[in-house]
């Protein structure tokens, strides 16, 4: 770091006062020394070509069942199917979710230059929160800018020093944050281990206010939280329920409610967090409730009074995707079709898979090596996949991720199950466990670059 003394320390107290503050910033580092440390991790990945395919992927057009992408090798486009996309029901290109948006849009203009506080509610925003509310059957919503606003600003506005926090191990990295930075005393349960909780919660000061929080559908794995037992546990000790359905409205249950209308408990959530950016195909989140936490939240949770809201023209093609998700129940019956059919092939196949919860589908790829190395295959195959490792799953149980939506063809699911066929076949991790899957991974080399590339 310079130093920015003005001229040779002059005598006397003077001199004792820029020495010390040269001894101090001689030892200070530089903010941006992390930065400069990381350098060589991302050049390592750059070089040995494994950076190129799995960040920053250009798209050229929608994300889609299938999508072009600028080439990472060769600069050319590259036709790919995909199975990265969060739009379960294919409602981000759906005619008339297209028709509402562009309709504000000309009414209203394209942005939300102000915050709500100063500068008022636009009204498609008022219709949305209204809409959702209902969907749930909950008394009022209040809308942030994404899910991960929603999150923290739920779980920061919520809970304090003083107060307890115990929510499962593989819960959305949001929620971790904002319990984090809430103050509140954090704790994890292991993944869906009821005793676990219990035991947390038992080991808990008993004089502050308790929230326990899980994932309604796990984004990884694609399971459901045991909501039964957590309503029940929550019960007995006394404390508030937290559901994050991101990945489960307008999938999970009869008509899309999630999976409150999965285990036939509606209203089983106290605290219920969405997102529109899974099914309804667009951004922003939600927290749904009471109508006394909603109006609560409006003023504690800062991630949505200090920033400007969803613009209007998102606002009006959102509340027609959930009028869509209401109206055309085919796009969910699609789903679930295309979820059984490539799961069935892959456990057919004999890849290891757990059994299908949700149109989220993972397959095991135990060691970073062996997940590198497929996904580095898949992706030159032209099939684009989520390639999940430590520290978002533990050390040891990589998975490849594979989300299925409603726009998938019974050509591209064959496809990418013939593809992962062919690999499965080439490693000789079919009809294998876990562990044996684990001990082929730890055999390969690191993956090194593409030769000729
Ligand atoms: N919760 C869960 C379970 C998620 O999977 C995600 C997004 N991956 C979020 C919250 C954050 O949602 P958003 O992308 O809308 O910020």
């Amino acid at each position: 770091m310079k130093c920015h003394s003005r001229g040779p320390p002059r005598s006397g107290a003077g001199t004792v006062v820029a020495m010390t503050t040269l001894a101090t910033t001689a030892a200070v580092r530089d903010l941006f020394d992390k930065c400069a440390g990381f350098r060589p991790v991302v050049d390592d990945l750059r070089r040995r070509h494994v950076y190129q395919a799995q960040y920053r992927v250009v798209l050229e057009g929608p994300l889609d069942h299938r999508i072009r992408v600028r080439h990472p090798f060769t600069g050319g486009l590259h036709e790919m199917l995909c199975f990265d996309s969060n739009s379960y029901l294919g409602l981000h290109l759906h005619p008339r979710v297209l028709d509402a948006t562009r309709r504000a849009l000309d009414v209203m203009g394209y942005g939300t230059p102000s915050a709500q506080l100063l500068a008022g509610t636009n009204r498609y925003l008022c219709e949305l929160e209204e809409r959702v509310a209902a969907f749930h059957g909950r008394e009022a919503c209040l809308i942030f800018p994404s899910g991960y606003a929603a999150s923290i600003g739920v779980a920061t506005g919520l809970l304090g020093a003083g107060d307890v926090v115990v929510h499962d191990q593989f819960t959305h990295a949001s929620l971790q944050d904002g319990a984090r930075w809430s103050g509140a005393h954090k704790r994890s349960y292991r993944h869906a281990d009821t005793a676990d909780l219990e035991a947390a919660l038992v080991a808990s000061p008993a004089d502050g206010g308790r929230l326990v929080v899980t994932d309604g559908v796990f984004s990884m794995h694609g399971r459901l939280a045991p909501l039964p037992e957590l309503r029940a546990i929550a019960d007995r000790h006394h404390a508030r329920l937290l559901v994050d359905e991101a990945h489960s409205i307008g999938v999970m249950g009869a008509t899309g409610r999630g999976i409150e209308e999965t285990f036939g408990m509606p209203g089983a959530a106290d605290v219920l967090i969405g997102t529109f950016s899974k099914a309804p195909g667009a951004v922003g989140g939600y927290v749904a409730g009471s109508g006394d936490l909603i109006d609560y939240l409006r003023v504690f949770a800062r991630s949505s009074l200090f920033t400007a809201s969803l613009p209007a023209a998102i606002c009006a093609g959102i509340t027609e995707a959930f009028r869509v998700m209401q109206e055309e129940p085919e796009h969910r019956e699609r789903l679930w079709r295309n979820a059984c059919r490539f799961w069935g092939a892959l456990r057919d196949l004999g890849l290891l898979v757990p059994p299908l919860e949700s149109p989220i589908v993972p397959v095991f790829a135990g060691h970073e090596h062996l997940l590198q190395t497929l996904s580095r295959e898949l992706f030159l195959a032209g099939v684009k996949c989520g390639n999940v490792s430590h520290p978002a799953v533990p050390r040891g149980d990589a998975i490849l991720r594979f989300s299925v939506n409603a726009r998938h063809t019974d050509e591209d699911l064959d496809r990418a199950a013939d593809t992962l066929a062919t690999l499965g076949r080439r490693y000789g991790i079919l009809g294998l466990g876990a562990d044996e899957i684990r001990a082929i991974g730890a055999s390969l080399p690191p993956l090194e670059a593409i030769p000729g590339v």
